[in-house]
Formats: structure tokens, sequence, C-alpha cells
């Protein structure tokens, strides 16, 4: 196999479903409507932020960006949120995080209404996925990873997947998605013992913790596929994935790179998420 195909590209396949966005946008009548809640300062969120924007404006969504000061009350913020859950015109709401240490995301994500949740954070989305509704949204990083797995034509069925990392936003979602495509899914975490001799068992990782370049090539069996979901910086101030991408690149059978990989994918999913809450609500 070429150097090229064993690579999965996100970034290309982000851009194919875009595009295939923006033509359904163009060809129906209406314009999709997504509320970012952007709390406080972190210089992070607000690049992720905007990256979101200039990607919904591309696809023809309309992407309000609403900025609350860093110390807005819980109370402030909750009646905020549902002000935008009794606005007609607004079909996707979200809540950039980290939020500041005072506020509380769970009360949060509680209210967002199910229908207008397009990250899929929420319990009653989160609820739906375990239950395996086809009315749950699927949260946008694992459904963007799904996707990515798919692309290589690999049957998921049966194959043994290992989860590195249990975030409400990454990790357990992803578990369950995998499992619902019958996938044998082991969920790994920071307390984890022998992490290396478990990862060696598995057909599929995916490194989804925050630390640069953890993975290497000895944690792998020969072929396995690898998804790096991590974005970290090295010593050297370059951005990398959990995996050492050039380490393992000969043992893998297909890898994600960072940048380029999760992270395209994973904006381009709550675009899909945005405009499929728009035609949802459009029926209602
Ligand atoms: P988090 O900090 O909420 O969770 C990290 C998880 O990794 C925890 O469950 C922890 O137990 C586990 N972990 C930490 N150190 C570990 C270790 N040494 N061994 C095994 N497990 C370990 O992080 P998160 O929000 O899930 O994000 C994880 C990474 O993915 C970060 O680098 C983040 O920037 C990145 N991320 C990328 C995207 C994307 O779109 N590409 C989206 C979300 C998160």
């Amino acid at each position: 196999m070429n150097t090229e195909a064993k690579i999965v590209n996100g970034k290309k396949l982000a851009a194919e479903v875009r595009a295939e966005l923006a033509k359904k946008i163009a060809a129906g009548g209406g314009q999709p409507v997504l509320a970012v809640v952007l709390v406080g300062n972190n210089e992070a969120s607000r690049i992720y932020v905007r990256n979101k924007q200039n990607a919904a404006q591309e696809v023809g969504i309309k992407c309000e960006i609403h900025e609350l000061p860093a110390d807005v009350s819980q109370e402030k913020l909750q009646q905020f949120i549902e002000s935008l859950n009794q606005n007609p015109a607004i079909n996707g709401i979200i809540i950039q995080q980290p939020l500041p240490q005072h506020l509380e995301v769970l009360p949060l994500l509680k209210l967002i209404a199910p229908n207008k949740d397009v990250d899929g954070l929420g319990p009653m989305n989160l609820g739906l996925l375990m239950l395996r509704s086809a009315q749950a949204v699927i949260a946008a990083t694992p459904k963007g990873i799904l996707k990515m797995l798919n692309s290589t034509g690999v049957n998921l069925q049966g194959k043994h997947t290992v989860i590195i990392g249990r975030s409400n936003i990454v990790g357990k979602p992803l578990a369950q998605l995998l499992l619902n495509q019958d996938c044998t899914v082991t969920l790994t975490h920071s307390k984890t013992k022998n992490l290396p001799l478990i990862t060696a068992t598995a057909d599929i990782v995916i490194a989804a913790c925050g630390c640069p370049k953890m993975v290497k090539a000895s944690w792998l069996k020969p072929g396995a596929m690898v998804i790096d979901v991590g974005i970290n910086r090295s010593p050297e101030g370059k951005l990398c994935g959990d995996v050492d991408f050039d380490e393992v690149f000969d043992k893998v059978s297909f890898i994600s790179p960072v940048p380029g990989g999760v992270g395209p994918m994973t904006v381009a999913m709550l675009l899909e998420n945005t405009y499929e809450a728009f035609c949802a609500q459009q029926e209602e």
C-alpha cells in the first residue's frame, strides 16, 4: 500500500461533507442558524469558534456567536440558554467548552432543548445513543471518527477497538457509537493498568487523551488502524496528536494525521447536525 492510501484524510473527507451540505442547503428553502455560546476570553476557544463560524458560512449556515463575560452567573447563563431554546429562528445551540471555573456545565447541557442540542452532549441525546435510537443526535467528534473509519472500507464488525480516554465529549459517546456498530470496545483511561499491553491486542486504536505522542509502535499490533484525536503542542511548539505518527507509520494499516484528521471532521459533523436539526424542525 502506498503512503497516501494509508492516511485517513479528515481534511479531504470534511471538505466533501461540507460540499454536500452546501448543495443541499442551496437547494432547499431557508437558512439553518447555529448559536454558539462563548463565555470569557479563552484564546483557544476563540480560535475554535471562529473556525466553526467560517466553515458554517461556507456551507450556508448562519453562525451567531453569543459572547458572555467571564464572570457571568450560572443563573444568567441558564436564562440566556432558555431564551435561545425559545427562539424559533435558532436551530442549533452549542456551548463552547471549557467554561470558567465557577460555572457548572451539566445543568446547562440538561437545559438545551434536545432537538437543538447539535453537539449531542446533553443527557437526552447521550441516552438515545445508548439505546441505539435513530433519533439520537450523535456527538460531533465520535460521529466524525466513525465516518473516518468507514471511509477505509474496513468492516468494523467484531473488531477489537481500544479507546484511550473516557471523556464525556469523546471517549464515552464514541465507545457507545462503536458498540452500536458491533465493535468489541475496550474503554481505557488514566488509571488503566498495562495500557500498552491492551492496545497491542487491538485491531483499532483511537487515542483521545491529550498526551503528546504517547502511543508508540511497540503499543500496536502490525496492521492496526489508528485514529488520533489528540491536539497537543510538542516541546518544539508544533501541533501533534496523542500518537507518535512517524514512529508508528510503517506498522499500521491506516492512520489519521494531526492536523488534518479528526479536527476538521468534528466541525463538519457539527454543521451536518445543525442542518439535520433544521430539517427536523421544519417538519415539526
Ligand atoms: P479530557 O481531558 O476531558 O479527557 C482525557 C481522557 O484521557 C481522560 O479520560 C483521562 O482519563 C485519559 N487520560 C489522560 N492521560 C492518560 C494516560 N496517560 N493514559 C490513558 N488515559 C489517559 O480530554 P478530551 O476533551 O476528551 O480531549 C482529549 C484530547 O483530544 C485532547 O488533546 C483534545 O484537545 C483532543 N480533542 C480533539 C478534538 C478534535 O476535534 N480533534 C475534539 C475533542 C478533543
